[in-house]
């Protein structure tokens, strides 16, 4: 488990944490954890997430398991450098839906002295790494993989497999339409797909 290093030092640094996996890993909740430990140890905390991010409640981060935190919808990732002064600790939710400046937001925010939690998909349903996560997993302090459990077999799950047909990559509010595969059952899934359009081609 992340524990925090200490933060009651003279000189404020920031630093870059990254929490990722595929969908139903336990990302947000592992982002609600961590924020909570911060607001006990008296820290200024706000969260931030892309306006796309619909699928509950406009205010709220809310995890899948109802435990929830207040947040801030942001159009762009630029607008959270305006917040860098008001908070000890920012996390970012759904960070996959940001644009491609996220990483020098967070670089910038970092070097102010904040601390900065991001959570998001690291892969999108096709197994392609997604959005600006490829690159903040790069300049980050700290990386967490969470994982969820293979719908099919068991194993520990990184791949969020679509259930349904259809090429958009941003699908919200549809969670049903997602399950966690290990590798070995997300490429007999592809495998199956890959044959019944051959099948339907012929
Ligand atoms: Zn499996």
């Amino acid at each position: 488990m992340f524990l925090e290093k200490d933060t009651n030092t003279k000189t404020r640094t920031g630093w870059i944490e990254v929490i990722c996996g595929s969908m139903f890993s336990g990302k947000t909740e592992e982002l609600i954890r961590r924020l909570n430990r911060a607001r006990i140890a008296k820290q200024k905390v706000e969260i931030f997430k892309p306006q796309i991010d619909k699928r509950y409640s406009e205010e709220d981060v809310v995890s899948h398991n109802a435990n929830s935190i207040r947040s801030i919808p942001v159009q762009s990732a630029s607008q959270i450098l305006f917040y860098a002064n008001e908070f000890d600790v920012i996390g970012i939710d759904e960070a996959q839906f940001f644009d491609d400046e996220l990483m020098s937001v967070c670089n910038s925010l970092a070097d102010q002295g904040v601390r900065v939690i991001v959570a998001g998909l690291d892969m999108d349903f096709q197994g392609n790494p997604f959005g600006p996560i490829p690159q903040i997993l790069s300049v980050a302090e700290y990386v967490t993989k969470v994982h969820a459990i293979c719908m099919r077999c068991g194993n520990l799950a990184n791949y969020s497999h679509r259930t349904i047909a259809g090429d958009k990559l941003v699908m919200l509010g549809e969670t049903d339409s997602y399950e966690p595969l290990c590798r070995a059952c997300y490429n007999k899934s592809q495998k199956h797909i890959e044959n019944n359009s051959l099948s339907a081609t012929e």
